[in-house]
């Protein structure tokens, strides 16, 4: 990758493609020919007014691992999202921008002792964990940690599994919510992630049902918490086996049934590859190509052999959503 573009494509009809294709032209005729990739920060805002629309209760915070490109960063912050930081240089990346600490939520159920005193100096409280052991390391590291229990959920049909190694089952909640106690610190809610490439809409509806049963237990041990989180997993093209608006149809209504509007409970997500995975048009240089005979009918070669082209260096280019 040698060159970036960050363009904001408002003016109808003109979209990331064009570019791609100018950018082509340009190089047919010169040696350079290097593979690039075109960022349209358009698409990024059409995905924000999408989002505001479809999910009205949720805020979004941004996933962003997912692409913590500057701009892609810079665009969701003056649009007024949050942010869902996986590290420390995540949250330097987000305070650079003048993302005020309450826009933050440090979302990583393991972390670093010395980064949880980094979120602690610089005003960074609210955190998800998932483990007795990392209460203990937020008991020690942090003074004024507003902890957000991670659940598991049946990622099973999710193309990317997140509940393999995140999340607390429902029966160890309990225990971790009993050990909070002990320990002085404070649980303002629930999240999960239903894992990256969700297929199943019903897997939302389950883990918010989930949530409420946490919320209910933390009542009984005497917390009141304000905060579910519903992570993220929302497909971001609209070639995806399932679509967004799919989504939101079966969350809309689990989230009006067990957290209606009037119970005090602010909803919020950690959208990742919804706003980004359209916004990245990349454009490659086919440098060779070979043909798998096998797949070819009628052919006498054995199965399996491969057949070179001769031409080695095509110039066509092909498009790729990253
Ligand atoms: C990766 C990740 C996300 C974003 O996931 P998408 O499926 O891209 O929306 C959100 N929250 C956490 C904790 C993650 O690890």
């Amino acid at each position: 990758m040698t060159s970036i573009d960050f363009l904001t494509f408002l003016e109808e009809g003109f979209c990331a493609r064009d570019i791609v294709e100018q950018k082509i032209n340009e190089s047919t005729s010169s040696d350079d020919k290097d593979a690039f990739y075109v960022a349209d920060l358009g698409d990024v805002l059409k995905k924000h007014l999408r989002w505001a629309r479809t999910l009205p209760r949720v805020t979004p915070f941004y996933a962003v691992k997912c692409n913590d490109s500057r701009p892609v960063v810079e665009t969701l912050a003056t649009l007024g999202a949050g942010f869902d930081c996986a590290s420390k240089t995540e949250i330097q990346l987000v305070q650079s921008l003048g993302v005020e600490p309450s826009r933050i939520i440090y979302a990583n159920p393991c972390k670093q002792v010395s980064q949880i005193k980094y979120a602690s100096a610089h005003g960074v409280q609210m955190m998800t964990f998932d483990s007795e052991v990392e209460l203990m390391k937020v008991a020690r590291s942090h003074d004024n940690a507003k902890l957000v229990l991670r659940i598991a959920t049946d990622d099973s049909k999710a193309v990317c599994r997140l509940s393999v190694k995140f999340g607390a089952t429902l029966k160890s909640s309990r225990l971790l919510l009993e050990r909070a106690k002990e320990l002085g610190l404070d649980i303002i809610g629930v999240s999960f992630h239903v894992g990256s490439g969700c297929t199943d809409p019903q897997t939302y509806a389950q883990a918010i049902a989930d949530a409420r049963y946490v919320f209910d237990m933390g009542a009984e041990l005497g917390y009141s918490m304000t905060l579910l989180d519903i992570g993220g997993g929302f497909p971001g093209s609209d070639d995806s086996k399932l679509k967004f608006e799919e989504i939101t149809a079966v969350i809309n209504p689990a989230l009006d049934k067990y957290f209606p509007a009037d119970c005090g409970v602010r909803i919020i997500a950690e959208p990742g590859r919804f706003y980004v995975a359209s916004a990245y048009t990349l454009a490659v240089n086919i440098i060779a190509k070979k043909v798998n005979m096998k797949e070819q009918s009628g052919s006498d070669d054995p199965p399996g052999s491969l057949a070179p082209l001769h031409s080695h260096q095509l110039t066509s280019h092909v498009f790729s959503r990253v």
